[in-house]
């Protein structure tokens, strides 16, 4: 599964797929401009929303720490952890151990 960036969501590509757009000026970039440039135009063009890009991206990698950790745990506990995490934004890493035993 791939992580989209937050700021590629403020970029579409054009009906050719050969320009990346801006939806806040138009500004348009080659469609492989790498995610540092499109970056870049967010710092110095639109600043509130590159620090929201940028805290939520935080975010998710915060999440995908969490599914990494889960990648090591046997299936049938995945379910219930993932359940767990959904549930509660933080989770005890004991809990999974208390659940492995059990098997
Ligand atoms: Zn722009």
């Amino acid at each position: 599964m791939r992580n989209i960036h937050p700021i590629r969501t403020y970029f579409y590509d054009n009906s050719f797929k050969t320009r990346t757009i801006c939806n806040l000026c138009e500004a348009s970039y080659p469609i492989d401009t790498n995610l540092t440039n499109l970056k870049n135009h967010f710092y110095k063009h639109h600043k509130t929303e590159y620090d929201l890009a940028i805290n939520k991206h935080e975010k998710n990698k915060k999440e995908i720490q969490n599914t990494n950790l889960l990648s090591k745990i046997p299936n049938a506990t995945n379910i219930i952890i993932t359940k767990y995490i959904l549930d509660n934004t933080d989770y005890e890493i004991e809990e999974t151990e208390e659940i492995e035993s059990g098997n």
